[in-house]
């Protein structure tokens, strides 16, 4: 080089970059100029302002969580978006179902408008959101209003990304299977997704599966609860056969949904999760869920590799939120300068939702970066519990 000037604001010297596409990884730099990332290739430390040693870590474009409930001090259920999710490496983020159209105003205003990191809803079917996990908000039938969730989807593109229905029987009742039809015809009216929160429902899930079509979303994969997707200690041919057709199966950790009695024989025979999703909320973000990075760690305590996991924390949630549109997901030159650098972290007990302990390395964000803009991380919140 003749001018000696630094080329770009920043390099990450070193560290294992990740294809969010693949999965395939190789270690090389990542340089950032601006807000864009400016090259993959290695041997650009010298050419950085800053130059951050990233070896031995793995570097991946920005994380992004397709399933949380972020709808603070509204719902019961509502964690602040930046604190729970932002700080531990995650930049966009999908709330699922807390919002419902009567509700979806205040959401926008107080919450997905200010947060600094980018969020996008899954809206509840009911009118209502989820408020208070104690009283059902299907448990009036009446609450499914499709007029005025094709309305609020329709005004906010920006930000509706599908439909919510939680199927459990304590929330939509012995009117289940009316509830699901006339949520799967609103979204199939608005051209998105539909999730369905399964566990406890009121039938087995195959009869659940055969109602749902090509891009619809089973969110609890791995609920220990019944009906979930073993029998006899195998994933059911009718789990295999909805995949086949096109139906999305995400994790969901949730408090109360994600088991390692079904995680690790469902893995072992081979059914991963289509998305890796932590269902953070505010009764769970301080244990046993913390974030999505742990819920990382779990699925590799379970068998997962970090191949598997990455581009189901990148790639498939951006392309189920559409955020991938807007380049989140994926870390390539010329694109935003989201980034997340985990580290190993030290070994940890990381629970189940039942209770189960596995001592497993945990994953920590050791650098976070929006829009090129490094972001404050937090420590793990089960430290010092
Ligand atoms: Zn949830």
């Amino acid at each position: 080089m003749t001018d000696s000037s630094p080329r770009y604001d920043l390099v990450l010297a070193g560290g294992e970059v990740f294809d969010a596409a693949t999965g395939a990884s190789g270690v090389t730099d990542v340089a950032v100029t601006g807000d864009r990332v400016a090259r993959i290739a290695p041997g650009l430390a010298a050419q950085g302002r800053q130059v951050v040693d990233c070896s031995g870590q793995y570097v991946l474009p920005g994380l992004v969580e397709a399933h949380t409930h972020i709808f603070a001090e509204v719902s019961k259920v509502g964690a602040p978006p930046d604190e729970a999710h932002l700080h531990r490496g995650v930049v966009a983020a999908c709330d699922a179902g807390t919002v419902g159209a009567s509700t979806f105003a205040a959401f926008e205003r107080f919450v997905a408008a200010p947060a600094r990191m980018r969020l996008v809803n899954f809206l509840n079917v009911s009118v209502l959101g989820l408020i208070d996990f104690r009283f059902g908000e299907l448990l009036n039938p009446g609450t499914l209003v499709p007029e005025d969730a094709l309305e609020i989807a329709a005004a906010n593109p920006h930000r509706v990304r599908g439909f919510k229905i939680r199927l459990s029987e304590d929330v939509v009742g012995l009117e289940w299977r009316t509830l699901l039809k006339r949520s799967l015809a609103l979204s199939a009216e608005a051209g998105l997704p539909l999730m369905i929160h399964i566990g406890e429902t009121p039938e087995p899930l195959p009869v659940i599966l055969d109602l749902l079509r090509p891009g619809d979303v089973v969110a609890h994969c791995y609920t220990g609860k019944p009906y979930g997707i073993l029998g006899d200690g195998k994933v059911l041919p009718e789990v295999y056969a909805a995949r086949e057709r096109g139906v999305l199966f995400e994790s969901a950790h949730g408090k109360s949904n994600l088991s390692f009695a079904v995680a690790r024989p469902a893995i072992e025979q081979g059914f991963l999760p289509d998305v890796i999703t932590s269902d953070t909320s505010g009764r769970n973000w301080r244990g046993p869920v913390f974030d999505l990075v742990t819920s990382m760690a779990k699925l590799r305590a379970m068998g997962m590799t970090m191949e598997q996991i990455v581009p189901r924390v990148t790639s498939a949630p951006a392309r189920l939120t559409g955020l991938d549109a807007e380049g989140y997901g994926s870390l390539v030159e010329g694109g935003p300068a989201h980034v997340t650098v985990l580290a190993d972290a030290e070994e940890a007990e990381l629970p189940d939702a039942a209770g189960n302990r596995i001592v497993a390395p945990r994953l920590e964000p050791s650098l976070v970066l929006l829009a090129g803009e490094q972001v404050p991380t937090v420590p793990w919140r089960g430290l010092n519990r």
